[in-house]
């Protein structure tokens, strides 16, 4: 557990552009403050749309080298830069946790899968190959290339900066793709902390680049017609804007959007183990997770022992100050964002449904300046209101009852996202008939909010499309050529298509 007294090192604000670091304009600088008491931590920079186009320019003219690297060398650096990730972990996690709010074990253990996810790519970016293909005409050779797409934008949220972008970076970086990074404007510091370990690992300048900034950065970047791909991690609106920007310039787009996932108890459950999935679900991060178990799905029979369990623990979680080993909720990110949540729990109190713990209060335990809630638990919530259809990204839980596997399902199903869900039974039949029936990105049997470099990830309907970690999502920065070669002496007629 790092050392929670400990004053985080700020980094050097300045963005990253080929190999410089441009000084922090005096009219484009956006505060960044702490949202556990408010204090200002430093000033970035609001990237100009020119300064954008130049990391592109930075970016476009690295590939043309990196694109030639070998697999071994492009993992050697990867390994070099996991080595300094976990060298710094409980640096990294102390400066996040300052940055956005999170609980300082949950920064940390962050850091280290960044750094795991580094290490599982790493092994990828030599096993990337195409095949051979016999063609029906036997005087032929027909082979695939799979070949990076070229300059990668990655823009991260805010919520868990370290690990989205691993997420992203790790894959495009295997697959010999050059980048240009943005992180949010509201936590960008441990992205801008990476430019320094990036240079340490020994990457080539323009390889990674990091540009700071909100939308006319992030217009700027995902406008661009020169990108081969863009990987977004964000709310469905700024991922809508950027797929209907793309319809212009045909840019690939990954799209990692929100979520409202079902956490699902049927009767048979060991609700040992279900009460403190269903918690984790929600208030472990406060709720800002996309895949949040947002609404708690249970079954009649132990609907009351459930509520009431899981309404006791919301009660007491301790909320405070993220740094502190005993706290088990800090803030959420931003007074804007406390704000919109409370906006909500009080639609939801208005709609009908029965608070059983929290609500607009603020915690006693909360630090002054900071940005507290309290853990909230609605029960007998109506599937068709806006607590069970919209995402909180907050600590608010929306319970609703069932009966029957076909009505969990159905209820489960019920949103516009497709995120992940959580299936909690003893009847081995029913967790994989229900999985199969769930159209979710993620499922978990009988655990929540579990995440592995080796898993794909990733979400359907208005959770986005595409995948990350897991073998599959090199693929997102990978195109396949297809190769033909003619090893006959034939002088073809010119006006045959061959076949
Ligand atoms: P956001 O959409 O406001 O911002 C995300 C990023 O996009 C930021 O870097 C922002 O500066 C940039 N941006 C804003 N407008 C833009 C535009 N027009 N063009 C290009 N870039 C633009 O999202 P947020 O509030 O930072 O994050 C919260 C959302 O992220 C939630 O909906 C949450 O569910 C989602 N999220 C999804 C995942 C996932 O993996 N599916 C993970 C974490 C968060």
């Amino acid at each position: 557990m790092p050392d929670r007294t400990a004053v985080p090192v700020v980094p050097d604000p300045r963005m990253l552009i080929g190999d410089e670091r441009p000084a922090v304009a005096g009219d484009r600088r956006i505060r960044v403050t702490s949202p556990i008491d408010g204090r200002h931590l430093t000033d970035v920079a609001d990237a100009s749309p020119q300064q954008v186009r130049d990391a592109i320019t930075a970016a476009e003219s690295a590939f043309a080298a990196w694109r030639r690297t070998s697999g071994l060398e492009r993992a050697r650096l990867m390994h070099r830069l996991a080595d300094l990730i976990e060298r710094d972990a409980d640096d990294l996690a102390l400066l996040e946790t300052t940055d956005n709010g999170k609980l300082l074990r949950e920064t940390a253990s962050q850091a280290r899968f960044a750094a795991r996810n580094y290490r599982f790519f790493a092994g990828l970016a030599d096993k990337i190959y195409g095949r051979t293909i016999p063609l029906d005409a036997w005087d032929t050779f027909d082979y695939t290339r799979r070949e990076p797409v070229g300059v990668a934008a990655l823009i991260t949220a805010w919520n868990s900066p370290m690990q989205l972008l691993a997420n992203k970076l790790a894959p495009a970086l295997a697959a010999g793709c050059t980048v240009v990074v943005k992180p949010s404007e509201i936590a960008p510091l441990t992205t801008l902390r990476l430019a320094d370990l990036v240079a340490e690992a020994g990457f080539p300048p323009g390889v990674v680049n990091i540009v700071t900034g909100g939308r006319e950065a992030g217009v700027a970047l995902t406008t661009d017609p020169r990108l081969g791909r863009i990987s977004f991690t964000g709310s469905v609106p700024t991922g809508q804007a950027i797929a209907r920007a793309a319809a212009d310039t045909l840019v690939p787009v990954t799209l990692e959007l929100g979520g409202k996932s079902a956490n699902i108890v049927f009767a048979d459950a060991d609700l040992d183990r279900a009460v403190p999935g269903a918690v984790a679900g929600i208030f472990a991060a406060g709720g800002q997770t996309c895949i949040a178990g947002s609404r708690l799905l249970v079954e009649d029979r132990v609907a009351d022992e459930m509520v009431g369990r899981i309404a006791e623990i919301a009660r007491g979680i301790v909320v405070g100050d993220p740094r502190d080993a005993a706290t088990q909720m800090g803030p959420v990110a931003s007074e804007a964002q406390r704000t919109r949540i409370l906006s909500m729990v009080d639609a939801a109190a208005r709609d009908g449904a029965t608070l059983v713990a929290g609500g607009t209060d603020v915690p006693a335990s909360a630090l002054p300046g900071g940005s507290y809630l309290a853990p909230t638990v609605f029960t007998d919530v109506d599937p068709a209101s806006p607590l069970a259809r919209d995402e909180v990204f907050g600590p608010v839980l929306a319970i609703t009852r069932f009966s029957g596997e076909e009505e969990a399902i159905a209820l489960a199903n019920g949103t516009e996202y497709g995120l992940a869900a959580g299936v909690w039974t003893r009847d081995v039949a029913r967790a994989h008939r229900v999985a199969r029936e769930l159209v979710a990105g993620t499922v978990w049997v009988n655990t929540y909010r579990y995440s592995a470099a080796q898993a794909p990830f990733g979400g359907v309907k208005k959770s986005g499309y595409g995948r990350e970690r897991g073998i599959e999502a090199i693929d997102e920065y990978l195109r396949t050529k297809n190769v033909l070669v003619d090893l006959s002496d034939e002088v073809r007629d010119p006006f045959t298509i061959k076949s």
